[in-house]
């Protein structure tokens, strides 16, 4: 793998943009912190001598350091961890689950950072979000996640947004190629250049009006790298079902140097998108989808058809019936 997602991006929820793996440097320190707490605290209903004195040492410091020796599998952090726990939840920290105290190691230093004394948390942002912090990190966040959406596009559209697909800026930037070209068409091959590529230029003009007609606007290229796209809430989840679709499409045709069959195209999304019918709620994409395809990817001769003024004019946006 030529790159890797950050770890703050590996670890963060879901809905927080991450793919919400399990730390397992976290798991093991909660389940140590846990069964501490558990049988350490005063309140404890399965009460341990030993671990009771530690922690009235450690934790509490109610007993001199030092008059209990400190084993080397306690360390002086994981006291620490505790005594943070104590200044927000005081002696009810008893009732916190590991999972839990799992949730409160990961935001203390891994996908978040606390800081020492006000114990404000905040969360740690990647090098994009720095970079990028004029954008609607939550709509970003939401999108990649979409209800209904299956788990293959939600992890095609992770890796998109955080720039983990392969293209030639990339391989120049790292040394793997001469030219930060595109090998189709000659301009520079961005992330967003194979939505815009002139070798399948009647799929990615389709594309393009699917995003005017969605959003309303011109979309710049900074927006749609990181998918910052303002799309009703109705239209988000066929709109991302076909961005994914036509993507995979458009990268399978780039890698065999192949221009795509769009008729073919259509007919394979057609076919995938069917299975929003077996959902109960998600029928409405499917539909949508379709009037999309026949609409914006039908070729010239099709959108003449839907248009009245010109050929680059836009069908109005169907509004669906079911939310
Ligand atoms: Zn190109």
């Amino acid at each position: 793998m030529l790159i890797k997602p950050s770890e703050v991006i590996l670890y963060r929820g879901s809905d927080q943009g991450g793919m919400g793996l399990v730390h397992a440097g976290a798991r093991c320190t909660a389940n140590l912190v846990s069964s501490f707490v558990q049988q350490g605290h005063p309140d404890s209903i399965y009460p341990n001598l030993y671990l009771n004195s530690l922690y009235r040492c450690y934790v509490l410091e109610e007993l001199e350091q030092g008059k209990v020796k400190r084993p080397p599998f306690y360390s002086t952090d994981f006291f620490k961890i505790i005594k943070e726990a104590i200044e927000d939840w005081g002696d009810s920290i008893i009732s916190i689950s590991t999972k839990g105290w799992q949730k409160r190691i990961l935001e203390r230093s891994i996908t978040h950072r606390r800081e020492e004394g006000s114990g404000i948390i905040e969360t740690i942002m990647t090098k994009q979000e720095t970079r990028m912090s004029q954008a609607n990190w939550y709509n970003i966040w939401m999108l990649r996640v979409k209800r209904g959406l299956p788990q293959s596009h939600k992890s095609w559209l992770l890796k998109y947004s955080e720039g983990l697909h392969v293209n030639n800026e990339m391989l120049h930037k790292i040394g793997k190629r001469l030219a930060p070209t595109c090998d189709q068409c000659s301009l520079p091959d961005s992330r967003t250049h194979v939505f815009r590529c002139g070798f399948n230029k009647q799929v990615t003009d389709g594309f393009q009006r699917l995003l005017v007609t969605t959003t309303g606007e011109d979309v710049d290229d900074d927006d749609l790298a990181l998918i910052d796209l303002n799309i009703p809430t109705s239209l988000q989840l066929p709109f991302l079902f076909i961005m994914v679709e036509v993507g995979c499409h458009l990268q399978a045709s780039r890698n065999k140097n192949q221009p795509i069959n769009i008729q073919k195209m259509n007919a394979e999304i057609a076919a995938s998108s069917k299975a929003f019918l077996l959902t109960k709620n998600y029928g409405f994409a499917h539909e949508m989808t379709m009037f999309w395809l026949s609409s914006l990817f039908a070729g010239r001769k099709e959108v003449v058809r839907t248009s009245t003024t010109n050929s680059d004019s836009m069908p109005v946006a169907w509004s669906p019936t079911q939310p």
